[in-house]
């Protein structure tokens, strides 16, 4: 007997091409990954949201609640598992999962922790996506984006780090509430290290094309009497802040993984500060990766913008390569 949907549905095709076409992957359903899970379907990103952990209840749940949505929502399939074939030709994978800072807890002090964990997730993910574009949140993020890259074998334009997307929107933003003018006519590059020992672009600032060390010489210095410096103080001890206010940070981090998603899914070739692979670039000698502004699309990094630094951030970020090179190289993986 036919059932209700036979009765329902006439059938043109006999066979549909049911696979997805724009797939996303979250790796880690915590507060950062289920945020960026959030952030990109507000933002339709993909026909197929994919959500991987090692805590299975959770991990249903988290999906279960997400598909209870499908109605306001404009990505048809969210799926889940534990098994990486769950996310088999995904586009973009993004990797959340480890274990978060404590309580005054720097970001390299993870390190090894999450390094240990990267060992079991990077090779599934090749397996099953082998042209997908890997986007590494986990802290330390320049130092996992580096491990990603040697793990998974893929070419390095195509293993990015989130890194200064989300310190440059917090210097926009402070830069914005000190102004009175919105985040986005704020311009202002935050490069290096995400965290402690990032370098703020004092001589790239500007509103309309205004350089503001042009009009105000001793910013970003001791001297400054407005001191702006403390914009830069305020990014760094943020994350420190809100994990003391609200135990981790989510909403941002998720919102600035969306916009880079935004970029690579929908090939708009925006330019980002995020972390890449910055030997030879500002007399940088070792394989790290560090954040400079880059330029991204479908493929990945296609270019990097050779920024014009002065003498002492060049130094800046050189002092990052060096202590995160210190550490790269004892790595066990
Ligand atoms: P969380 O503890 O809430 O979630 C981590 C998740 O990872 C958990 O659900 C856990 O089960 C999962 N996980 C652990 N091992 C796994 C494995 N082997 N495979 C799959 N999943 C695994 O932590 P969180 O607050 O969501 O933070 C996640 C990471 O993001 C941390 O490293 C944190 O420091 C980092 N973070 C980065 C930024 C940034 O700007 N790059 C900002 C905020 C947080």
């Amino acid at each position: 007997m036919a059932s209700l949907k036979d009765k329902l549905i006439g059938h043109l095709q006999t066979s549909q091409d049911k696979s997805s076409h724009n797939k996303i992957t979250i790796v880690g359903v915590g507060a950062v990954g289920m945020a960026c899970a959030v952030s990109v379907l507000m933002k339709d990103l993909a026909d197929e949201l994919a959500l991987v952990d090692v805590m299975e209840d959770k991990l249903k749940g988290e999906m279960m609640d997400l598909q209870h949505g499908s109605l306001f929502l404009r990505t048809p399939k969210i799926v889940s598992g534990k098994d990486y074939s769950v996310s088999a030709g995904s586009k973009l994978v993004v990797i959340t999962a480890g274990a978060r800072q404590q309580e005054g807890e720097s970001r390299l002090n993870l390190v090894q922790r999450n390094v240990n964990i990267f060992k079991h997730i990077i090779p599934d993910i090749v397996k099953h996506s082998p042209n997908c574009i890997i986007l590494v949140v986990s802290n330390p993020v320049d130092i996992l984006t580096y491990v990603a890259w040697k793990l998974s074998g893929l070419p390095m334009h195509r293993v990015i780090g989130s890194g200064c997307n989300l310190d440059s929107a917090r210097f926009r933003y402070l830069m914005g509430e000190r102004l009175g003018i919105h985040s986005s006519s704020c311009h202002a590059w935050v490069i290096g290290e995400h965290g402690d020992s990032s370098v703020p672009v004092w001589s790239g600032m500007n509103v309309a094309g205004v350089s503001l060390k042009d009009i105000h010489p001793d910013i970003g210095t001791d001297q400054d009497k407005e001191n702006w410096k403390k914009v830069h103080k305020d990014v760094v001890d943020s994350a420190y802040e809100v994990i003391k206010l609200k135990g981790y940070t989510s909403w941002a981090i998720g919102m600035s993984v969306a916009d880079l998603g935004e970029t690579i899914m929908k090939n708009l070739c925006k330019v980002h500060p995020i972390s890449t692979m910055v030997k030879d670039f500002h007399g940088i000698k070792n394989d790290v990766f560090l954040s400079l502004p880059c330029v991204l699309d479908n493929h990945g990094i296609s270019n990097v913008v050779k920024m014009v630094l002065k003498p002492e951030e060049e130094k800046q970020l050189q002092k990052s390569a060096t202590t995160l090179w210190d550490i790269q190289k004892d790595l066990k993986f």
